[in-house]
Formats: C-alpha cells, sequence, structure tokens
C-alpha cells in the first residue's frame, strides 16, 4: 500500500465535507419546496455535522500517522519515536486497549496536540494553529455543538446556551444553530468551511503556506518562549530575531527606556513576522 501524504488526508477530509455540504443544500432545497419536513431537514443538518466532525477527527489521526511514520511530505516533521508501521504505532500509544484521543485539539493535557507536542518534531504541524485564537475556538464550539447533538445531556445542552440565546425560543438547539444564517452563509457551511481551512493548513508542505489559510496569531509577550523565526514589537515595530530552535523573547529594548520617560504603558508584545 502506498504511504499515506498530508494531502491525501485533505483530500479525503475535502472530499467528505463536500459531499455533507451538497446533502445539506439538498435538504433545504426540499424543505422549500415543501417536500421535506423541518423536523427531518433539522435530523439531516445534525447527523451532517456529526459526520463532518467524525471526518475532521479522522483526518486528524491520519495526518498524525502520516506525520509519525514519516510519509506526510511536510518539510521539518517526522517522529521523534520510529515506528515500522501504523499498526506497530497504534499499539504501542494505545498500550492495546485505550484510544486516542484526537479532539479537543488541547485542553487539559488531552488531544491531538499534546500528543504531537510529545511524539513529533516540535508538535509539527499541529503547533500551526497553536497561537490562531478564532481557529480554536470555532474547533471548541463545534465539539459543544456535536457533544449537544449526540448525547442530549443536561450538561451539554448548557454547554451549548451561550451559543443560541440570541434564537428564537423554540429553535434554541443544535439544529437552529446550524440552520442560522449570516452573510449569506449558515452556520452549518460556516463550521465546514473553517474545517476544511484548518485542513488545508495543517496539511501544508511549508508553514509560511500554511499561514495564509489561517487567522492573525496571537502575539508573544516578552519572556515566552518562542520558535525560530523574526519578531516585531507591537509597539515601536523594532526587529527581534530567534535563531535557535525557540527561545524566550525579551522585553523590547526600544520600548523599556521609552516607558522609563513616561510613556503610557500599552503592554508590549511581540508580533511573529514571515515575509
Ligand atoms: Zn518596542
Amino acid at each position: 500500500m502506498a504511504l499515506v501524504t498530508a494531502e491525501d488526508c485533505r483530500k479525503s477530509l475535502d472530499n467528505r465535507a463536500v459531499r455533507l455540504e451538497r446533502l445539506v443544500k439538498e435538504g433545504e432545497a426540499l424543505h422549500a419546496k415543501g417536500q421535506l419536513t423541518l423536523r427531518n431537514l433539522d435530523a439531516l443538518r445534525e447527523s451532517a455535522l456529526l459526520d463532518l466532525y467524525t471526518s475532521f477527527e479522522l483526518f486528524l489521526e491520519d495526518l498524525f500517522f502520516a506525520v509519525l511514520l514519516g510519509s506526510s511530505g511536510i518539510s521539518d516533521s517526522g517522529g521523534v519515536v520510529n515506528f515500522s508501521d501504523r499498526e506497530q504505532a497504534e499499539e504501542i500509544l494505545t498500550g492495546g486497549n485505550q484510544y486516542l484521543i484526537w479532539l479537543p485539539f488541547d485542553k487539559n493535557g488531552k488531544g491531538v496536540l499534546p500528543l504531537a507536542k510529545r511524539l513529533l518534531k516540535d508538535g509539527r504541524p499541529f503547533t500551526r494553529i497553536e497561537r490562531h485564537k478564532d481557529e480554536l475556538d470555532t474547533l471548541e464550539e463545534l465539539r459543544i455543538v456535536r457533544n449537544a447533538i449526540a448525547h442530549r445531556s443536561s450538561s451539554a445542552r448548557a454547554a451549548l446556551e451561550p451559543f443560541v440565546t440570541h434564537l428564537r425560543q423554540r429553535r434554541r438547539t443544535a439544529a437552529g444553530l446550524l440552520e442560522q444564517v449570516r452573510q449569506g452563509q449558515s452556520q452549518y457551511e460556516s463550521y465546514s468551511a473553517t474545517v476544511r481551512q484548518i485542513g488545508v493548513a495543517l496539511a501544508s508542505a511549508e508553514d509560511a503556506l500554511a499561514r495564509k489559510f489561517l487567522s492573525p496569531e496571537r502575539p508573544y509577550a516578552p519572556k515566552a518562549n518562542a520558535p525560530t523565526g523574526r519578531y516585531r514589537c507591537t509597539r515601536c515595530a523594532k526587529r527581534h530575531q530567534i535563531r535557535a530552535k525557540t527561545a524566550a523573547l525579551p522585553a523590547c529594548p526600544v520600548c523599556r527606556k521609552g516607558r522609563a520617560k513616561g510613556q503610557p504603558k500599552v503592554a508590549q508584545e511581540w508580533d511573529r513576522v514571515y515575509a
């Protein structure tokens, strides 16, 4: 069997997501013609979301093993331990009986990011979205919506509350949320688009390319550990370069002097510069 590349993983995620988007569209068209009840359309949207979520989990899993086994094609990536094949890797990592948890992406030491940090070189490519709040927030929201559909428990419904309070009383459900249209796009389509976008970013061969598909990165505070690269002070634009694999960023030397002269105390941070 041919080795799995990151691009294979992305294509398969994309195919599934596109198929589901089409299914939801067809359901909406039938509903508009009076050929599908709202109740059934709700059920269709909810099962599409469960399927989308599972597809993304599968993508993370396949990508993780492709990187671990060195077949991903992503530059500077690989495992910190060598395994002969995926079967052996899975057996050793799961200890035979537990299973690996891919989502949440990163929460209380669980998820694909902590796993990647332990087993993959520099945690790549999963660390690519570590500082991208928009994407991480959407993934967490998606998990909450998915749990509200899959578990229907009172705690799962309570977690959904903040996302549906603005909806009409009778539509304060996962299906009601998925139906909501903003700027011509339904919430379902918006989740699907974000998932596909994250897929592209994680599977890109290069970090700089991946960045084009992501929201702005959260800046780094002085003293924070940051990876190799160039940085720009958010207050005065002074540049700083890190040549080591990772190093702590300093406080900006220019701003530190300025502050002594009584400049307003805006927290100084560092933006990572890619260009
Ligand atoms: Zn500065």
